[in-house]
Parts: structure tokens; C-alpha cells; sequence
């Protein structure tokens, strides 16, 4: 297979929340987003010069290949593999299409995490080449959706709906940011949305954590959710019980 490049602004090792098992994340460069919590700021295309820096290292295929599989003998003893995530990994799709496709050839498991916002032939051709989608919802409504995270939401509900009827393994993730998309009336109307497929996809809920205050003024970014405190678990669990109302298997993750 043709050896593609791809822009990557980090690899984390050990991973335990992106997916089954112990898992290296991938994280690709660049992101059509700008939601006001992102823990990962640094994946913006802003942070692009030079062209070789720490937040942003070109990687052949096979080049980050070889990085993966460093770690295969942990996937194979807890059941865990490789996640592609970001940023977000749909803006740079072929090379993450070779990626999926060289993981497979090894018997790596793969996921891909996305925001869903991406071109929808993209999601088409990639939807049976990762083994778990883990595909973030945040708001409901797409003017808030534009507001907090610089898009609205139609095109990531019509990819969502794609994958769900490819019947492929997914994931919901929703970050649980407090008055923002940690209310009431937005997790009823993701249940509503999602009840409308035949099949209930698992749904994990992600509490907000203050985990990238020094990044954000490290790169001297305005940083929205300065004041934000974190979520309390007795509200994590009232918005777990809507999800289970809605009879959705559904977790907090840590
Ligand atoms: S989609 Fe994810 S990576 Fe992109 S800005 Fe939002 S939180 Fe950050």
C-alpha cells in the first residue's frame, strides 16, 4: 500500500477511556471545531509553525505504524488496540482510511473518535474500516451548537445517522459541560433523537474536568470556562437516569 503522510500533534500510551482495554490514542491535527472546553486546544491549525513541531509531527503511515504496534503486546492482554482521534481524524481521511486499513492487516483493534462533523461520502467509504465508533454528541439545538462550538449541528446528526444505519459499533460520548450541555431539556432531546433508531446505541457520559487551564494560557487562548465548575456527581447521575429512563445502557466515565 502506498505510504501516505499525516499531520499527528500527539500519542498517548496507556490509554483506558478511549475505547476497550489498554489503547494507544493517536491524536490527528486539526479540527473544524472550536468547542469553548476543549481539553486539547493545541490540535488547532493555528499551532502549525513551523511545520515540524511539537504540536504538529508529519508521520508516514508505516512510520506511525511501527509507533502503534511498540505497545501490541498490552493491547493483547487487556483486549485493548488503537484509537484515532484529534482533533478531529475525518479531516485528514485517506490517510486515516491507510491507517485503519494497515491496523486491520496487523489484527490491531481500531476505533475512530470524531466530532461527526466531516464529509459525508468520507464517513461512507471509513464506516465498516474501524472496529468501535466512539462519536461525540454535545447540543441539541443547532444554534447553541454554533454558538459553543463554532458549527451547527445538522451535518454531524445526518453522519450519525449514517453510521447508525450502517450498524456499525458506536459509542455516544457527551461531554457533560455544566449549563451547556449538561441540562436536562438537552439530554431529553438527544434521547428523543436517538430513540428514533431501531438500534439503542451505548451512550458513556464524560463530566467536564479542568484538566487544560495551564494549556490554555500556555498558548495564550482565551479560555471560556474559566469560572466553570466541574460537575457534581449527584448531576451526572440525574442526567445518567434520563438515559436509562430512555432504556439506553449508559455509563460515567471517570
Ligand atoms: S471537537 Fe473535540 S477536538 Fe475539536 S474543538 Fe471540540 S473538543 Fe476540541
Amino acid at each position: 500500500m502506498k505510504s501516505k503522510t499525516g499531520s499527528i500533534f500527539n500519542i498517548q500510551r496507556f490509554s483506558v477511556h478511549d475505547g476497550p482495554g489498554i489503547r494507544t490514542t493517536v491524536f490527528f491535527k486539526g479540527c473544524p471545531l472550536s468547542c469553548w472546553w476543549c481539553h486539547n486546544p493545541e490540535c488547532r491549525s493555528e499551532f502549525n509553525i513551523p511545520q515540524n513541531n511539537r504540536y504538529n509531527k508529519k508521520f508516514a503511515t508505516g512510520e506511525l505504524l511501527a509507533e502503534i504496534k511498540r505497545d501490541r503486546i498490552f493491547y493483547e492482554e487487556s483486549g485493548g488496540g488503537v484509537t484515532f482521534s484529534g482533533g478531529e481524524p475525518l479531516m485528514q481521511p485517506a490517510f486515516l482510511k491507510t491507517m485503519l486499513v494497515l491496523c486491520k492487516e496487523e489484527g490491531l483493534h481500531t476505533a475512530v473518535d470524531t466530532s461527526g462533523f466531516g464529509n459525508q461520502e468520507d464517513f461512507r467509504i471509513l464506516a465498516k474500516n474501524a472496529e468501535l465508533w466512539l462519536f461525540d454528541l454535545k447540543i441539541m439545538n443547532s444554534a447553541e451548537h454554533l454558538k459553543y462550538t463554532g458549527v451547527g449541528n445538522k451535518i454531524i446528526l445526518s453522519n450519525l445517522e449514517l453510521l447508525l444505519s450502517e450498524q456499525v459499533n458506536l459509542i455516544i460520548r457527551i461531554p457533560l459541560i455544566p449549563g451547556i450541555t449538561a441540562t436536562s431539556e438537552n439530554i431529553q432531546k438527544i434521547v428523543v433523537f436517538l430513540s428514533s433508531f431501531s438500534h439503542k446505541p451505548k451512550v458513556n457520559l464524560l463530566p467536564f474536568h479542568r484538566i487544560a487551564d495551564g494549556k490554555y494560557e500556555k498558548l495564550g487562548l482565551q479560555n471560556k470556562m474559566l469560572k466553570t465548575p466541574g460537575n457534581s456527581q449527584k448531576d451526572s447521575e440525574k442526567l445518567k437516569d434520563i438515559f436509562l429512563a430512555g432504556g439506553f445502557d449508559c455509563e460515567i466515565n471517570a
